[in-house]
């Protein structure tokens, strides 16, 4: 057996790359090196996305298995070459008085082997430190748990979601006044209506999060990523894991409301707004016409972000049957 040492320096934050196993998942975040060292068990690492979880030795990114896999094969050549250069000696030695036959050996080339520590990535954005086992971490986006102890923040990172849209949309007109200040009243009014779009998006991507780990906890199925966008498949999976669907926490009128503002949601992002016939038979929308184009008011927002907030609330509510 050979012992390669490889020496794995941190970035200059004290980071050390990681990346989770799941090959559905493949997620890339840092760890503290002193943290990864001292804190982190070696029988049981989190993924911070996807909340797999594995032994410490899986978490290699595939920079650090390539550069590995180059220092792996470049010690073995020159271990080969030793072992080559020992018994051709050998050889050497022994036929040194023999009348018949002479072996005589130059060594050829030699691969050295150095071992350069290996490097990191830069230097990310977004560190966290974890409120349960104070554990450091970054990520880039958003991240459900704690690499150390699992600890779960999408409960928290969801109620803050909604928080800070609500409050986006609730000082659109102070933005309208200053937006008109600086450029004029027409350019004001179009970018505040495009914030205000663009928060049904917000909303839903926040429950998409949200539901997607929830779910995680009821089934083993994984859902697939747009599920929880579409709010009747969002309704089959939980009645399907719990027993419990949306209308366990919300009124036909909300579930249609909340129907309606995804529908609205899509033809914003993929169709400019414009009313086609597949919206108005998602929709259930007597409102409008095809050929239109969607039209957001604040109310409508805010009234999403309640009827997302109240689901939440109750999907937070039901229990795991693991605990
Ligand atoms: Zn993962
Ligand atoms: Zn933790």
């Amino acid at each position: 057996m050979i012992n390669i040492p490889v020496t794995f320096n941190s970035d200059e934050k004290g980071y050390f790359d990681r990346e989770c196993p799941n090959e559905n998942c493949l997620f890339t975040f840092k760890i503290h090196m002193d943290d990864w060292k001292e804190k982190v068990s070696d029988e049981e690492v989190h993924c911070p996305m996807c909340g797999h979880i594995d032994t410490s030795d899986k978490w290699w990114t595939q920079q650090q298995l390539d550069s590995m896999h180059k220092v792996a094969a470049n010690c073995a050549k020159s271990y080969i070459q030793g072992e080559l250069d020992k018994s051709f000696k050998q050889l050497e030695r022994s036929t040194r008085g023999n009348k018949f036959m002479k072996i005589t050996y130059k060594p050829g080339y030699r691969t050295t082997f150095i071992n350069n520590p290996l490097g990191q990535s830069e230097e990310w954005e977004q560190d966290i430190q974890c409120p349960n086992c104070q554990t450091r971490y970054s990520v880039i986006g958003s991240a459900y748990f704690c690499p150390c102890c699992g600890f779960n923040v999408i409960e928290d990172v969801f109620d803050e979601s909604l928080d800070n849209i609500g409050k986006m949309i609730s000082s659109l007109t102070e933005m309208e006044d200053l937006l008109t200040q600086t450029h004029g009243k027409d350019k004001a009014v179009s970018m505040c209506r495009a914030m205000l779009e663009g928060s049904l998006g917000d909303v839903i991507s926040a429950y998409q999060k949200f539901a997607e780990v929830k779910y995680k906890t009821f089934s083993p199925k994984t859902a697939r990523v747009n599920d929880f966008q579409i709010v009747e498949k969002g309704n089959a999976l939980f009645f399907e894991a719990t027993g419990k669907g949306y209308n366990t926490w919300l009124t036909d009128d909300e579930i249609d409301t909340m129907n309606m503002m995804f529908q609205r949601r899509h033809v914003l992002e993929h169709n400019g707004g414009i009313v086609d016939s597949r919206y108005l038979e998602k929709s259930n929308d007597q409102t409008y016409t095809v050929g239109q184009r969607i039209v957001i008011h604040r109310k409508d927002a805010e009234k999403l972000i309640e009827i997302i907030k109240k689901l939440g609330h109750g999907i937070k509510g039901l229990q795991s049957d693991e605990c």
